[in-house]
């Protein structure tokens, strides 16, 4: 039975294709009717290694992407990462996972993104949520020493100091002005 919840995961224009398959249970989404898919995916139907339809959700700090990828075990974050940069040309990509709101983990190989997918199964769908972060956007905070995603607070007067929202909020740094970038 689907879940009208799940549904959130997946383009429309898919949804009876979802909801038929999730109700016989037998009949697998066709993957030549997916609006993108990975590359190299027919050399490996036959493969022992996992395969899974995913739906990604890729997220940068204005835009979201989602996409029908059918991901393989061994290189679902080379594929992944080749298909940010063919969806959004304009930077070189580093892999989280989050959503434009939520950032936690980075994404390092295809072990940690098929981790992710498995976790994600909700009656049959799998989905993941990859934030993508631009190569030299993130800063690192002065304060606490993690990484700064999106926007921050720096210093106007010292060369380079940068503040979290969080720390920004504290003491810390408070005899200089700070704006927020
Ligand atoms: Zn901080
Ligand atoms: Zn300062």
């Amino acid at each position: 039975m689907v879940y009208h919840e799940e549904l959130k995961w997946a383009h429309p224009d898919h949804h009876d294709e979802i909801m038929k398959s999730s109700n016989g249970g037998a009949e697998p989404i066709q993957v030549q009717s997916a609006i993108h898919t990975s590359r190299i995916e027919e050399s490996r139907i036959t493969s022992h290694y996992g395969t899974e339809l995913v739906y990604v959700t890729f997220y940068t700090y204005e835009d979201r992407k989602l996409v029908r990828m059918v991901l393989d075990e061994r290189y679902a974050f080379e594929e992944l990462l080749q298909k940010a940069n063919e969806l959004l040309p304009l930077g070189r990509w580093r892999l989280f996972c989050g959503t434009d709101t939520h950032v936690s983990s980075e994404f390092k190989n295809s072990r940690q993104v098929w981790d992710a997918i498995k976790q994600t199964s909700y009656y049959g769908i799998r989905y993941l949520e990859v934030r993508l972060i631009k190569i030299g956007e993130s800063a690192r905070c002065d304060g606490c020493y993690r990484e700064i995603f999106g926007s921050r607070y720096k210093c106007t007067e010292c060369a380079d100091f940068d503040l979290c929202g969080v720390c920004e909020m504290g003491p810390i740094h408070s005899f200089h002005k700070l704006i927020k970038i």
